[in-house]
């Protein structure tokens, strides 16, 4: 069983510098004064007090991104030079990578070996992916009817609002600043509460980039006060959202009124198919880290695994033993491969799945409990015998527990995997390359995996079906959700 590692961290503990509201280029604390806790979820110490925005901190920084939208100079520069900036900015983070590793691991908790091989090499990318685009916006020319000379061009939408979440705070700022940076918009973001400090960190980079003051913006505070400012904010154009469903909910009729663009990246209960022909130690490997990378905090965390019964209880079997050989503990410790759940209520909900999975009749493998006694961690958890009407098989649970079900044949499985509100990612694992490819197309998400999971990419659009969301992140795509376009027509004399 896995069992919390001593806390002999190796790793330096990283200095923390901001904790401020960024507003105009000016750190500034709260207007109100006040600040919240931001905690460190492995031994549930204070790291540091942050300032808690709200409305007036909103309005001034909406002011800020306003004018430097509206008369500034970010989206009359020349493009390239824009991306220059940006190109800065990821060669700052990359010196200090490091440095935002650490601020990673502590602020969320996630391992540390995760936040240098992971996160922050991605957040790299994506700033350098969208660096390239700044100056490759293109409208297009119009062959329309007459004398006329019809063309398009791509503008930015103007001051967008982004919303992130906790899981992979510093790489949900890359995912949302890079597009929205090449296209010329302003930005006005609110980091989650569990996790304010990689945001504050990357936006001081980005002035010392040269990113002039305005056009990053970041408030840091509570979702039903500084977030709804946000989004109810007449000067936003644009909100971006990544998080819960029900909070995507309230956005979107509280952005009505204001009729905003909108985009998001929800939930899953994503489908991880393995047939009997699989590569199985590709297929174990990766299922196991499909589910448990990030703790299982992965919007597209393979967490309805679908074995064919032919190879059932030998997958069962290996996936049981990874699960019990994974290191837990201290995220500091560079072995470490899972650290503890970001807070107490992620922690308390997924008890509550376990809970549920065994009162659903579901057998657990292993896992379920509380894993040391400080700190949140979870066991790495695998129910076996699970059925497709169970809680455990189509709520989100976001934590370490693995839900594993038995299929047949390939008729079966599309219906089942589709089965479900989601549609954010699926993966199959097949040796059969036309099997694969059949039921890459049936299957109703907007990613398939095949032989593989987790494969991320800057340039690969990323997005849900369904209740998964609205709109792409990444690649062509999304960069487009930053942009208008407007089309010229002009009567040739
Ligand atoms: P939320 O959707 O509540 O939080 C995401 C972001 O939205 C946070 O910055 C949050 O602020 C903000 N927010 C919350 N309420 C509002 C509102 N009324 N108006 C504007 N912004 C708001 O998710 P949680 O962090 O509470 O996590 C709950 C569950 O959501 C998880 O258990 C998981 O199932 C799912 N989740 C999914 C993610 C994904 O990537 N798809 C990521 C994270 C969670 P703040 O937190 O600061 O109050």
């Amino acid at each position: 069983m896995a069992t919390v590692a001593s806390p002999s961290s190796k790793v330096a503990r990283p200095q923390i510098r901001q904790t401020q509201c960024f507003i105009g280029g000016k750190w500034v604390p709260a207007a109100s004064g006040k600040t919240f806790d931001t905690i460190h979820p492995a031994t549930e110490e204070v790291i540091a007090q942050v300032a808690e925005g709200d409305k007036e901190d909103i309005d001034a920084a909406v002011d800020a991104a306003r004018a430097q939208f509206d008369g500034g100079e970010w989206s009359r520069m020349d493009a390239r030079e824009r991306g220059r900036l940006m190109y800065k900015l990821a060669d700052l983070i990359e010196a200090e990578a490091d440095e935002l590793a650490a601020i990673e691991t502590l602020d969320n908790g996630k391992p540390i070996k995760d936040a240098k091989a992971a996160d922050i090499p991605l957040v790299i990318q994506c700033l350098r992916y969208y660096a390239g685009w700044a100056d490759k916006i293109q409208g297009a020319t119009i062959p329309v009817d007459g004398e006329v000379f019809c063309y398009t061009r791509r503008e930015p939408v103007g001051v967008v609002g982004q919303i992130i979440p906790w899981n992979f705070p510093a790489l949900m700022v890359a995912w949302k600043w890079g597009p929205a940076l090449a296209a010329g918009c302003t930005i006005v973001m609110k980091p989650a509460e569990q996790t304010p400090l990689s945001c504050l960190r990357m936006a001081r980079l980005a002035q010392k980039a040269g990113i002039p003051d305005g056009v990053i913006n970041v408030v840091p505070g509570y979702g039903p006060t500084a977030g709804a400012a946000l989004v109810e904010h007449p000067g936003v154009d644009k909100i971006a959202f990544t998080g819960e469903g029900a909070t995507a909910k309230i956005i979107q009729r509280a952005a009505a009124d204001t009729v905003k663009r909108l985009t998001f990246e929800l939930g899953g209960k994503s489908p991880n198919i393995i047939f009997d022909d699989a590569d199985m130690e590709l297929a174990i490997d990766g299922s196991h880290s499909g589910l448990f990378f990030n703790q299982g905090q992965c919007c597209c965390a393979g967490s309805r695994l679908y074995v064919q019964s032919k190879a059932y209880d030998s997958v069962v079997e290996r996936l049981v033993k990874l699960s019990e050989d994974r290191k837990v503990g201290d995220p500091f410790d560079p072995d470490t491969e899972q650290g503890p759940q970001v807070d107490q209520a992620q922690f308390d909900k997924i008890l509550k799945y376990v809970d549920f999975g065994k009162a659903d009749g579901a057998n657990l493998a292993t896992g379920g409990a509380r894993c040391g006694s400080q700190g949140y961690f979870v066991e790495p958890t695998v129910f076996t015998d699970v059925q497709d009407d169970m809680r455990i098989a189509r709520e989100e649970i976001f934590g370490p527990v693995l839900s594993v079900l038995k299929f047949d044949d390939v008729d079966e499985i599309a219906k089942r995997a589709n089965d479900t509100d989601f549609g954010l990612a699926a993966a199959v694992w097949t040796r059969d390359i036309s099997k694969a490819h059949r039921l890459a197309a049936k299957l109703r998400a907007g990613t398939v995996w095949v032989n593989c999971y987790n494969q991320f990419d800057s340039a690969a659009p990323f997005g849900g079906f369904k209740a998964s969301g609205i709109g792409r992140e990444l690649g062509e795509e999304g960069l487009a959700a930053y942009t208008e376009n407007k089309t010229v027509t002009v009567k040739l004399g």
